[in-house]
């Protein structure tokens, strides 16, 4: 599977909840445990300011580049703005759109070859950013640690491409996927799958294609018997792509989520999420979105089983 990892994902935010820290970590346990090989890791390019565009307006990327936010709009964003920031979310969203290009022509390499058996004996046709997953950003504005909506973009660059027609989002951070719904917004050509703790950020939740608000303190039973039940509905459309937004936060010990899934649940959900899109014959690009573990080593190990999985699955 190939892996899209840039050293300067990481960057100064001061004291901050987010743990900018987690890429590094994972990738380091992702070489330690053989996983990956760290001279096949692909190195981004930063997104394009024309990439951008296609989801972000003229005035909002204009701001993000020169620092000309209002107090009130940092205070939205819950980010500081420096140069260097918005230079690593920019290369972040280079890595989703270089990985959802990988995953797309590993599923081409698939098809192609003869004897790929069809259904469950067929390998999973991955590739992930280890970064990204910035679904609270919207055309015009950042939130919730989110400058760039780099699922948004990478799905725009290659449907302008003609690397893709369809796309699907799966989105199983603990918080809803406002932006994301946002820019999809009455498309029919992209659907957007969110499942997340009903009371919790964002307040607002802009409708997608299909939302499943959970309970406070749903565990891993109910959790999966819901992600279970609605994913024949994302497939059901035919996507050429899945982005998988397989955010760390729905773990029990969350300092910003309320759903009380364990290591296992969430193992469990990304083999539902990725065993799902293999059977169906899907290519997926995994990006990791949210994390706040009151321990940065739980968010590590979920982060890196999710990329295990995907492995085990034949990515
Ligand atoms: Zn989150």
């Amino acid at each position: 599977m190939h892996i899209v990892y840039s050293d300067r994902y990481q960057v100064d935010i001061g004291a901050h909840v987010f743990p900018m820290a987690k890429y590094a970590r994972v990738r380091d346990e992702l070489v330690a445990r053989g996983l990956i090989d760290p001279s096949a890791l692909v190195s981004p390019a930063p997104a394009a300011w024309d990439d951008l565009a296609l989801v972000h307006s003229g005035e909002y990327l204009e701001k993000t580049r020169s620092g000309g936010f209002r107090a009130s709009e940092l205070a939205l964003l819950e980010l500081p703005w420096s140069p260097a920031v918005a230079e690593a979310f920019r290369l972040m969203a280079g890595g989703t759109i270089a990985a959802a290009r990988l995953a797309v022509e590993a599923g081409a390499g698939l098809r192609r070859q003869a004897d790929c058996a069809a259904g469950a004996g067929r390998p999973l046709a991955a590739a992930a950013n280890l970064g990204g997953g910035f679904h609270h950003a919207f055309p015009s504005h950042g939130e919730g640690f989110c400058l760039y909506n780099d699922i948004a973009v990478a799905i725009r660059v290659l449907q302008r491409d003609g690397t893709i027609s369809r796309a699907a989002v799966v989105d199983v951070d603990v918080h809803q996927g406002n932006g994301t719904a946002f820019v999809f917004d009455r498309d029919p050509s992209v659907f957007t799958f969110s499942i997340h703790q009903e009371h919790n950020y964002p307040h607002v939740k802009p409708r997608g294609s299909l939302d499943v608000g959970l309970p406070d303190g749903t565990g891993d039973r109910e959790y999966l018997l819901a992600l279970e039940g609605a994913l024949p509905d994302v497939l059901a459309g035919r996507p050429d792509l899945i982005v998988y937004v397989a955010g760390a936060d729905p773990f029990l010990e969350d300092q910003l989520g309320g759903l009380c899934l364990s290591h296992d649940g969430l193992r469990g959900r990304d083999f539902l999420a990725l065993s799902s899109s293999r059977d169906a014959g899907i290519p997926v690009v995994i990006v990791f979105a949210g994390g706040y573990a009151r321990r940065i080593e739980d968010t590590t190990a979920i982060h890196v089983a999710t990329i295990e999985e995907a492995i085990r699955l034949g990515a």
